[in-house]
Formats: C-alpha cells, structure tokens, sequence
C-alpha cells in the first residue's frame, strides 16, 4: 500500500520520561469510555471508594462493554450525566480525592490456568485499545468457536505527528510489553507475534529487537514511515501481507491486531493485579511551554494538564483529544481524560487556524492518497446531495477517517467531516 501521505513528525516529547500527574482533586469517570454499551454504575454518592475499586459494571455477561474503576481514592460526589466521546450521553461517577491513593481492600493479582481465566481477567481489568479505538478487549480476545488467530500484530506504529506515548511505552516498560505478549500468545495459542514499529523509531526498534533475541516470544518489523502506516488494515498488509476483505475483520484473516500500550497494560495487570486507572498522555502543541508525557488518573479533567504543562491561555486557541489528523477538538478543559486518550494538543492562533475552503478542482489529489481506495470528492459531493444510496456504493463506511484526503486537498474541503456526516446520515436511514 504505497498511499497515504508524509508528515512532518514533530514527536517533540520523544526523549522526556513519562512525568507523573500529581493526583487531581476530583476525577469524572463515564460509564462508557469504549465501543459499545455503557456500564452501569456499582456505587452511590458518600461512599467512600479506595484506588481501582469497580466503580461501573458491564449490564450482563456478554454485553459488548469493559468495566470502570476508580482512578483515585476518595468519596462519591456525585453521578452525573454528561456527553460522551461517541455523541450520545451517559453516566459519570464523580470522585473528590482524598489524596492518599489508597488502593482498594479487594484488589488482587489475577489467578489464570486457562484462557477462560485469562479471558475473565482482561475483562476485569477494564482493558479497552489504548491508542485510541476504545475497542474492549476481553471482546477481541474472546474468539469465537471455529476462530483461530494464527497472528498476533503488536500495533506500535504511532504514525500521528506529535504523540509519543507508545514510543515511551515501548521505552520504559518493556517488561510489560514482553509480558503481556507471552500471556496473549500463550493463553490463545497464538505461533507468531510480530511487533510492528514505524522506522522514524530507532530507538525502540532497538530496543524491542534487543529484547526479541534469544526470546523467540516475537519478531520486529520496521514500517516505512509514512501516514497512516498505524492503521489497523494498512500495518496488516505492510507488516504480514494480509488483506483484509471489505467488510471483515482480522480475525477473519486469522490475525488480531493490538496496540503495544494495551499489550503493555495487561503484562503490567496480570503482574500487579491493578486494573486500568492511568494512562499515558502526550501533551504538546504550539500553546505548551513544557510538552511532555504524563501519567494521568483518567477521568482528571483537561485543565489539570493544562496546568501542569503551562499551558499559555492566552495563546492556546484550540485543545484536541488525540492527534492533529483524527483527534477531536474539545469544548471545554473540563472533559476528563478517557481511557482511549494517548494525547491532548493545545493549538495557538497558526495552528489552528482554519483555512478558507474554495470549490473542488477535480485534481484527484484526495484520490490518490486515500488509503483504502475511497473517492473522497465525489463523497462529499453524494453527502452534499444528502444520497445515502449513492454514498453506499462509493463506500464512505470504509473510511478510515485518517485525514489524508482533506491534508493534500487544495481546495480544503472539509472532506473528512462529511464523511462522518455520511456515516450518521446512513445510520439514521437505517
Ligand atoms: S483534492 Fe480537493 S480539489 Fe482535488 S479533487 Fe479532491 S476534493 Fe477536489
Ligand atoms: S476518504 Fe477516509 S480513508 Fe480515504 S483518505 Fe479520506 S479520510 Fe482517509
């Protein structure tokens, strides 16, 4: 796949330690930080919790949901309802710390014999893909009957300019990381591993290769670096050579692919029995007089990393969730930290300025650099026509929103927003 486009890399934070966040005053924990369905709340206001206690639980065995927990000990304030990430509404358990961090009584390290023991554990751990999909992963490691996974992809191609928290990951916890392959590997039988790292990496391609020899745990492969190598269809094709049919998933193709944080994380679990209460967040941008990588408690609100970043209020024009090319753009500093956040940018007055849109040329630009084939211009053109039939054919729900089309458009057409107006348009049809 040689689509895509080159970027300019700007992992300003690469070679800083991952700081730790001094502990907020008071963290909000959504009760739907994943794909999915949201959780439903284990705790009442008053009730004083301890660090990692379940504060959210899926509604039933087989709901299509990984559960939450306190990231702080403290007291419940409040359960709240907010907007989530997704675009509906869901609960949230405030917590006011009490600055302690005391972990809860009932924490333990999980005992596993079997792969239904492994699979429960993950699910109790509150695992979800940590370099942004939020996808649960109890569910993607829970293989159906007659499923094999003959390949497992280690996703450490962090192909967005900026974010640096897999490279710190790969960095400073190898450990976890080589954990939590062998414990994937093992538990699902799984012969091959490959760690799939981006070349503009040297530094952890050394140091995963270093760790690989001798090990024979898994293998690691140097991507090209171009954008968006990270995504989960191109780094399959680029780094094993399988393509995934429209319409299919990995597994279909006997693969299942993971981010090297999510892997990290439950070597890290399995080990220590803490389940998923921080997270690794880059924090750059042009309004950030001290870009860095944080520990943070998720669910801390946006404004404490702000603080701690030295954030210039005065120039800071925009703060995304994510990377410049598919992170969101945030209302308000107060939205907490999820579980799926790896970066927040805080954007002065040139970064964020938008450019003036001017009409399509029909340069076939956007065409040439979309990486699953798409034909963004004429997408845009069904969505402005509001044609759900004629945007199913040209196939807008196999965008990827990678960004590239609307990157290289000199027209600057908002291409990317409209096909995710396709999508909501096709969905409501429905
Ligand atoms: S890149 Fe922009 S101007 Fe060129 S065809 Fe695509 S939408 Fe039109
Ligand atoms: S149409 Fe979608 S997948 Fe193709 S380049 Fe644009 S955003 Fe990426």
């Amino acid at each position: 796949m040689l689509h895509g486009v080159r970027l300019a890399h700007q992992k300003n934070t690469a070679q800083s330690s991952t700081v730790i966040l001094p502990t907020p005053k008071r963290v909000t924990l959504p009760m739907r930080q994943h794909l999915g369905v949201p959780c439903q709340c284990t705790v009442s206001p008053g009730e004083a919790v301890g660090r990692g206690q379940p504060v959210g639980q899926c509604p039933n065995e087989a709901s299509f949901c990984s559960p939450v927990h306190a990231s702080v000990s403290g007291t419940v304030k409040s359960i709240e309802t907010i907007d989530d990430p997704w675009g509906g509404q869901c609960e949230a358990v405030v917590i006011d710390s009490d600055g302690k961090q005391t972990p809860w009584d009932g924490l333990a390290k999980p005992s596993v014999a079997s792969r239904e023991e492994f699979i429960t554990a993950v699910k109790n751990s509150g695992a979800v893909g940590l370099g942004g999909a939020g996808f649960p992963t109890w569910v993607k490691l829970n293989l159906k009957n007659g499923q094999r996974a003959e390949l497992l992809l280690v996703n450490a191609a962090e192909c967005e300019p900026y974010i640096t928290s897999d490279y710190r990951e790969m960095l400073e916890n190898t450990d976890d990381i080589e954990a939590g392959i062998q414990a994937v590997k093992t538990w699902l039988g799984i012969p091959r591993v490959i760690v799939a790292i981006e070349d503009n990496k040297p530094e952890a391609i050394e140091r995963m290769r270093q760790r690989a020899t001798g090990t024979n745990a898994f293998e690691v492969f140097s991507l090209k670096s171009r954008y968006p190598r990270g995504a989960e269809k191109v780094v399959l094709h680029d780094a094993a050579g399988l393509v995934i049919p429209e319409g299919k998933l990995p597994i279909d193709v006997g693969a299942l692919v993971m981010n090297v944080a999510t892997v990290g994380f439950l070597g890290r679990y399995l080990r220590t029995g803490m389940p998923l209460v921080s997270r690794r967040v880059t924090v750059d941008g042009g309004a950030v007089c001290k870009p860095q990588n944080l520990l943070v408690p998720i669910g801390t609100p946006l404004s404490a990393l702000a603080d701690f970043c030295q954030v210039d209020s005065k120039a800071a024009r925009m703060a995304i969730m994510g990377g410049p090319m598919m992170g969101v753009a945030v209302e308000s500093l107060d939205q907490p930290v999820l579980k799926n956040n790896n970066a927040v940018l805080f954007f002065d007055e040139k970064q964020a300025r938008l450019p003036e849109t001017t009409l399509c040329i029909r340069c076939g630009k956007c065409l040439a650099v979309c990486p699953v084939r798409l034909a963004p211009a004429a997408l845009e053109r069904a969505y402005e026509a509001q044609d759900p039939d004629r945007l199913r054919r040209l196939k807008v729900n196999l965008c990827i929103e990678c960004g590239c089309c609307a990157y290289v458009c000199p027209a600057r057409r908002p291409l990317v927003q409209a096909n995710r107006a396709s999508k909501a348009l096709i969905k409501n049809k429905r």
